[in-house]
């Protein structure tokens, strides 16, 4: 193995016990997005410990930024989540994303100093507020990820793949005004707009049959009015739409024709119609081929076992606003086995803080980390990722 690679393996070796405890200490105070005082407090000053310059705060008061500076040479990122699930606390397993964070920095930094010689520099991002709300779609627009070369994260999983799929996804909430009236004395004084809400279910469910198999629309009836005998005068609707990768052109089809039926359903019913997508719509993840290959070759180099069904992989997804950044800067999210619990549940939470968990989620730190070193070592390395970005996002635009 390589002398700064052999250097990854041992710092990150010697720091488990640490490194655990950062990961357990974030489970036992899960934390809902923005809110992530606790968390963003251990991380950013672990790593000010550790001899990283940080930023508490950064750019969002649950946000942090810390830098090792090698020198001249490409700036890479990983990325740190540790936002929890409402009710069910750390059923996504974000500490062991804090975990993987917080690994690769003290392998790399240990790497860049072993060098003897420039190699570039190191940034941790500290990304609150993944779950829904796109804390990383704030960072973006506020320039967090400025002067950035590359950026990784790795998510905990049931599979360990370099490329998963996650779908571009689009909140719509939808609101429909009528006129109320006594639904048995005066009907046809009355405007009515749970008609207009079932109208709207109906037209997009009719909708599905002429939807790509990679399309996803499902939607709630969140308001549906009160009582029997008012003819509702408002009701409410709560839609996700979803494509898969690398399709963001196509969620931009979709919601075209999800807002028709939502028109069409407000004029055939006489109701005013107001609605709104989530202002932090996230995009489809775009793995970089390079990225992804150079984790692979030093994932397999260190024992990781790589989930080889490509069917599996293709079913998987749902969404993550690291598909933004990936549309930034060249990017990768590889997943991760700690266990056979799905997402979001309670089973996924105890798989989150078990011993089992750890060693997986140490090699991956370790196989991000030497495909940084990788970058640094090969400067004919980041001409071929971004070539490879600029390529991905053209394809996209094809689709
Ligand atoms: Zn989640
Ligand atoms: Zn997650």
């Amino acid at each position: 193995m390589d002398n700064l690679k052999n250097i990854v393996d041992q710092t990150i070796d010697k720091a488990k016990e640490e490194l655990k405890t950062i990961s357990k200490s974030i489970f036992d105070h899960p934390e809902l997005g923005h809110e992530e005082h606790y968390a963003h407090d251990l991380l950013s000053e672990f790593l000010s410990s550790k001899g990283f310059v940080v930023d508490k705060h950064y750019k969002l008061h649950t946000a942090f930024r810390a830098v090792h500076d090698g020198g001249v040479g490409p700036n890479l990122a990983v990325l740190c989540e540790y936002d929890a699930l409402s009710g069910l606390g750390h059923a996504c397993g974000h500490n062991l994303i804090a975990e993987v964070g917080v690994a690769t920095a003290l392998g790399v930094k240990a790497a860049l100093e072993k060098a003897g010689k420039p190699l570039g520099k190191l940034t941790v991002l500290g990304t609150p507020a993944e779950e829904g709300q796109g804390g990383k779609i704030d960072l973006i627009h506020s320039g967090a990820f400025d002067g950035i070369d590359c950026a990784m994260m790795a998510h905990p999983s049931q599979f360990t793949w370099s490329r998963p799929v996650y779908v571009a996804m689009n909140e719509l909430s939808i609101k429909f005004l009528g006129k109320a009236s006594h639904a048995s004395s005066a009907p046809w004084d009355g405007v009515n707009a749970l008609d207009a809400a079932v109208q709207c279910y109906q037209n997009i469910s009719c909708l599905r049959q002429q939807m790509k198999p990679t399309w996803r629309i499902h939607g709630v009836i969140t308001n549906g009015g009160s009582k029997p005998n008012i003819i509702p005068d408002v009701t409410e609707l709560l839609y996700y739409v979803r494509a898969r990768a690398p399709t963001d052109p196509e969620v931009e089809q979709l919601k075209l024709k999800v807002v028709d039926c939502v028109d069409g359903a407000a004029l055939s019913t006489g109701c005013k119609v107001e609605y709104v997508f989530s202002k932090n719509g996230y995009s489809s993840l775009m793995s970089n081929n390079v990225l992804a290959s150079l984790f692979d070759e030093n994932g397999q180099a260190i024992g990781m076992k790589f989930e080889q069904d490509e069917i599996r992989r293709r079913k998987a997804g749902g969404s993550t606003d690291m598909g933004n950044v990936s549309h930034v800067v060249p990017s990768i999210h590889p997943n991760f086995f700690i266990g056979t619990a799905s997402g979001h549940t309670k089973e996924l939470a105890v798989t989150a803080c078990s011993e089992s968990a750890q060693e997986n989620t140490l090699s991956t730190a370790k196989a991000l980390s030497m495909t940084m070193v990788d970058i640094f070592e090969n400067p004919d390395l980041l001409p071929r990722i971004q070539d490879e970005f600029k390529l991905q996002l053209e394809q996209e635009k094809n689709v």
